[in-house]
């Protein structure tokens, strides 16, 4: 049996948001997605570390805000399958109240997306030779999700940095979850990467 490729991750973020593209080979899979009417500067971004748009099978939303998911119908249209996890189902046609004439966003429809449990989400990314699975992460929203993977790579969005969210029992229970699953490195949605137990240098959003 051949081993699976190394899992690599690669920041296309811009405007003061990580977008994270996690990939085995070539099989690739984007955590958050770009700002509403923000296609061809996430186009720029994955063209300057060499990566093509249509080697990215899936998109997934750690939530729907419009940081995290404004350019998600834009990037089916392109081809992506955009992930969502049954909590998040709610939140997606809420997200546009949110936005404003001039953002330019595209209304994500029922369309082609493909809707998961948390349960499924481990069979999901091993196919793409992925191992890892989706978590619940309440804390930021009551619909925030975080990818953790085998090697302990945690994609946990806007989940309030532990060392900051004393006050915030529901984030800290999404901590615990995320520790239990062997969470080491914690990749968000804005600043720089942390090992889970540091506080990073600010509490995120
Ligand atoms: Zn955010």
């Amino acid at each position: 049996m051949n081993t699976p490729p190394p899992i690599t991750v690669v920041n296309v973020g811009y405007r003061s948001t990580n977008y994270w593209v996690v990939s085995a080979g070539t099989s690739r899979l984007l955590v958050d997605i770009g700002w509403p009417g923000t296609l061809g500067t996430l186009k720029a971004h994955l063209a300057r570390v060499g990566i093509p748009l249509c080697e990215i099978r899936y998109a997934l939303a750690t939530h729907y805000h419009i940081d995290h998911a404004g350019l998600a119908e834009e990037l089916k249209r392109e081809g992506v399958q955009l992930l969502v996890l049954e909590v998040q189902l709610e939140a997606i046609p809420i997200m546009k109240t949110w936005t404003k004439p001039g953002d330019h966003y595209l209304d994500i429809t029922e369309h082609g997306n493909i809707i998961i449990s948390f349960e499924q989400s481990r069979l999901l990314l091993g196919q793409m030779g992925i191992a890892g699975e989706i978590l619940h992460t309440p804390g930021h929203t009551d619909h925030c999700v975080s990818l953790v993977l085998d090697n302990g790579f945690a994609f946990t969005g806007d989940l309030p940095a532990e060392a900051y969210a004393f006050d915030n029992p529901v984030a800290l229970a999404s901590w615990q979850r995320l520790r239990a699953k062997g969470a080491t490195s914690i990749y968000p949605a804005h600043g720089p990467v942390w090992p889970i137990g540091e506080a990073p240098s600010t509490p995120s959003s």
